[in-house]
């Protein structure tokens, strides 16, 4: 999953951007409320992490003009702790959910996944559930029947998305998109690397290619 950050607190963005790459996110960072503005909606982000005391555009009003401009990507804002007003302001905007600053980088990160199944219409799943596969977040490790697969980062970050995307037939463009940040180099060669790892791990039948298309997941599981 690709995300984008914008906070012009360099500090804490530093925290955050290091804890979310641990957790397999992609993330574009940026600190200024102009730059968010444009790359906010031309870039196909999953979810979007906004401080709204930015320079430039402020936060509310880059929220605002992404939702009158019909971005229907999750939004989550980071508010002053004292301020009741600003998270009412930013609801109405058109945020999914706030955090008051300060917070645990745990609970930023469990509302993030919490948001991306919402998005993806598996509210109901307390934890991501796919073709018989259980997906454990926090520990990046995959279980069938009880039974435990352990995953590399990479396979962990490619599984994530098929698991929120089942049945879709997904590009390699679209998944190294979604995948990878601006700045990483997009290798499809090391996308099919992966695919074959899990395929090795899952069952054969869990990744399905369809030539010229793509790949889909969640076929039947051996
Ligand atoms: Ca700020």
């Amino acid at each position: 999953m690709r995300l984008l950050l914008v906070e012009d607190n360099v500090p804490l963005a530093d925290e955050l951007i290091q804890g979310l790459q641990r957790q397999g996110y992609a993330v574009d960072w940026l600190a200024d409320g102009r730059d968010a503005l444009y790359q906010g909606s031309s870039e196909p982000y999953d979810l979007i992490v906004l401080d709204l005391g930015l320079p430039g555009v402020p936060g509310l009003e880059v929220l605002a003009q992404w939702r009158a401009g019909g971005l229907v990507t999750p939004v989550l804002i980071l508010t002053a702790r004292s301020s009741w007003a600003e998270r009412i302001e930013g609801l109405k905007a058109g945020a999914d959910d706030y955090l008051s600053k300060p917070f645990h980088p745990e609970e930023l990160l469990l509302r993030i996944q919490s948001l991306l199944r919402r998005a993806r219409g598996l509210a109901n799943q307390p934890t991501l559930e796919a073709a018989g596969l259980h997906l454990d977040e926090g520990r990046q490790c995959v279980s069938r029947a009880g039974e435990d697969i352990q995953l590399t980062a990479a396979e962990f970050r490619l599984l994530r998305y098929f698991m929120l995307h089942p049945q879709q037939i997904l590009s390699k463009s679209h998944l190294a998109e979604h995948l990878y940040n601006g700045e990483t180099e997009r290798d499809s060669n090391v996308l099919e690397v992966h695919v074959n790892h899990l395929r090795r791990k899952l069952g054969r039948s869990v990744i399905e290619t369809h030539r010229g298309q793509g790949y889909r997941f969640g076929g039947v599981v051996e």
